[in-house]
């Protein structure tokens, strides 16, 4: 009998991360708790703990932790905080498997050390591959980890491509990827519609159930934007080689063309459980507790081309691709602030595309070297970005 294997889920308390639990629940013969994460919410956590049991928890925050570890006094649980826990449960020898659950640039340092280490990345946090795309492939190569898309296209496009994905477009007889959006809860609405944007109504995406900062990627379309930068590095294609494609239902998950003219399609309801069994299981197939899918339920399969000038953040995702270099990292950093700012009412849902924008324009852009450079950029880009939402407040 082979021995569970240890996960390690950093970002437990999100929505990937509970989805992860939900499928590991129902496979304890396989697989193990090693580690929990999450920023602050204690309770969450500590609730988590108590239920699954990991060997390690860590909150970013100190004061959390400390919180936390009153919180689970008498268990066996030890209680960690602060980047550096995060990197070293997520590079720990006992950790077999590392769901990258974590939201926005934080991700990126402990899915660089489960890289390094040469674990099985379950890979959630896109944003990871648009900020540092070129320095992660490079870690996951160079510690022979095994990389394993999460996000439901680039999973898509993964069960569907070619074994040798990285070759794939040269060799492999690819010609294009065609990346599916849901188009989000403003597909139909005109630009006078979108000035009004709240963030309630930008929060209630119309097929998936996602943390916050997401679903607001979703309704300004940036969430593909990311997607296409993501399938880039991924799937080494250039910007050329990947269409977007609108398809409001959400049950074609992404699709490769192939030069014969097949389209090979992986399709599903939208559940992220889908997706996250098929990373812990690779290339076994695991049960995920995912209704079947009723096509005659379904009836339809629409499709349309996106919007770039209703939805900007799309282009300005593509342009930064083309563009190279530190473009996507300033990009994710000018988008993560605007997100916020959205969010907390301090800016309208249109101003997201012209804020980014603005930052673009304002620093240089330069060849990637390191990850320092690559978190100073992502600093300054912040920066840029506060300072436009005090100029606009004026
Ligand atoms: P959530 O907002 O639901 O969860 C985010 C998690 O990250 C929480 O555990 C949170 O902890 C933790 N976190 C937040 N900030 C930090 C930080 N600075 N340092 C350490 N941990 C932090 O997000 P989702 O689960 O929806 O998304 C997670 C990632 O997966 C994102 O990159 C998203 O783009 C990607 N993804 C998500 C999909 C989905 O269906 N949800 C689909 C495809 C990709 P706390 O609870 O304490 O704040
Ligand atoms: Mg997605």
């Amino acid at each position: 009998m082979r021995m569970p294997q240890n996960v390690t889920i950093l970002g437990a308390t999100g929505t990937i991360g509970l989805n992860t639990m939900d499928v590991i629940a129902r496979h304890p013969d396989r697989y193990r708790v090693f580690a929990l994460t999450a920023h602050s919410r204690v309770d969450e956590l500590a609730e988590l703990c108590l239920r699954y049991q990991p060997r390690y928890a860590v909150m970013l925050d100190e004061v959390a932790a400390d919180k936390l570890q009153k919180k689970l006094h008498g268990t066996d649980t030890i209680v960690l905080s602060g980047i550096q826990a995060l990197e070293q449960v997520a590079a720990h020898t006992e950790t077999d498997i590392v769901m990258a659950a974590i939201v926005g640039a934080a991700g990126l340092r402990p899915a660089i050390a489960a890289a390094y280490a040469g674990k099985r990345i379950l890979l959630a946090n896109k944003e990871t591959l648009v900020m540092a795309g070129s320095l992660f492939m490079q870690a996951v190569e160079k510690g022979g980890a095994t990389l394993l898309p999460i996000d439901s296209e680039h999973n898509a496009i993964f069960q569907v491509m070619p074994q040798e994905r990285l070759a794939a477009l040269e060799h492999g007889g690819v010609r294009r990827i065609l990346l599916t959006a849901s188009g989000g809860p403003f597909r139909q609405s005109s630009i006078a519609e979108l000035a009004a944007v709240t963030p309630a109504q930008a929060l209630n995406h119309p097929n998936w159930v996602m943390g916050p900062k997401i679903t607001i990627d979703s309704a300004t379309l940036m969430n593909k934007g990311l997607e296409v930068i993501e399938a880039h590095w991924l799937f080494n294609a250039p910007a050329e080689k990947i269409e977007v494609v609108v398809h409001p239902q959400s049950v074609i998950h992404s699709m490769v063309e192939y030069i014969d003219g097949s389209v090979l399609a992986q399709m599903g309801n939208p559940d992220m459980r889908t997706p996250i069994a098929y990373g812990l299981g690779y290339p076994d197939r695991l049960h995920a507790g995912v209704t079947v899918l009723d096509l005659f339920q379904v009836g339809r399969l629409d499709f349309e081309k996106p919007d770039t000038g209703r939805f900007p953040c799309l282009r300005l995702a593509f342009d930064a691709l083309k563009q190279g270099g530190t473009a996507p990292a300033i990009l994710n950093a000018a988008n993560e602030v605007a997100v916020e700012a959205f969010l907390n009412g301090r800016i309208g849902f249109q101003d997201i595309p012209r804020l980014i924008e603005s930052v673009l324009t304002m620093m240089n852009i330069d060849a990637v070297q390191s990850l320092e450079q690559l978190i100073e950029v992502d600093n300054q880009a912040r920066a840029q970005a506060m300072e436009w939402k005090q100029l606009q407040a004026c």
